[in-house]
């Protein structure tokens, strides 16, 4: 399957956006996937940052809006953040060759 072209919001509008997404947690945000636009916190882009959104890309893409969204909101109450599958997905592939690459392609440094 290709790949979705992303698209990486990093200005100040962004921040903001992130700041909101924030509110109420103990930690500031500092990207955020919607289907293939990524916000990332101005100052904050790190390849495992863009690699973990990436893997979001790739499950909106996987599941589309309607269901993304359902079980995304449905696992954040039933687990937490850090215990939602789709987060734990997430975090497991930051780290892969294949999302890495693709972060790194994205940044324009390969
Ligand atoms: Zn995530």
């Amino acid at each position: 399957m290709k790949k979705w072209k992303v698209k990486i919001f990093q200005n100040p509008l962004a921040t903001l956006l992130l700041d909101i997404l924030s509110i109420g947690k103990k930690i500031k945000i500092d990207g955020f996937t919607f289907l293939n636009y990524v916000l990332i916190r101005k100052g904050k882009l790190t390849e495992e940052l863009l690699a973990h959104e990436l893997v979001h890309v790739d499950q909106w893409r996987r599941f589309g809006f309607f269901k993304f969204s359902y079980k995304y909101i449905k696992y954040l109450f039933q687990f937490g953040y850090w215990l939602n599958p789709l987060e734990i997905e997430a975090y497991k592939y930051q780290n892969n060759k294949a999302y890495l690459n693709w972060a790194l392609t994205i940044m324009g440094t390969k």
